[in-house]
């Protein structure tokens, strides 16, 4: 059996552990992401809600957007770390980055490439996900 991975944010009043196996893991190129995190795109791996477990919740902000999403950064350091949808009922999306310990996979899709910033082009050969959802094939 796998140990659980640590993250935190970069200030560390937020941390965090989660439990192997992860669903997924996957580069997002949506625009909220992008503005959200100020970054090209996000990568983010897949957990059932209780496969996390955390420390310092008062140092999280949840913000509810208005596609009834939340995004949750630490209210200190402000680095971003989780994301809860709709679509992905029970399901958190961790921020790769601030996890430290290696997961049980590498990243294995782009999502929503057709709304990726025009100055980010995609070099590598993984499989690509665009239209309105973000995850229908594309070319
Ligand atoms: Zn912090
Ligand atoms: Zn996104």
């Amino acid at each position: 059996m796998n140990s659980p991975v640590k993250g935190s944010c970069l200030c560390g009043a937020v941390s965090f552990e989660l439990a192997l196996p992860s669903k997924f893991c996957a580069h997002c190129h949506c625009s909220n992401c992008r503005r959200a995190h100020g970054a090209a795109f996000v990568t983010y791996v897949g957990f059932r809600q209780d496969q996390l477990q955390l420390s310092g919740a008062d140092r999280l902000t949840r913000y509810l957007t208005e596609t009834g999403a939340t995004r949750s950064f630490c209210n200190r350091c402000g680095s971003t770390l989780f994301y809860e949808g709709p679509r992905w009922e029970g399901e958190v999306h961790v921020v790769l980055a601030n996890i430290e310990d290696e997961i049980d996979r590498p990243p294995g899709a782009h999502v929503y490439v057709d709304h990726r910033a025009p100055w980010c082009e995609i070099l590598d050969e993984l499989p690509r996900y665009g239209g309105e959802t973000g995850t229908e094939e594309s070319r």
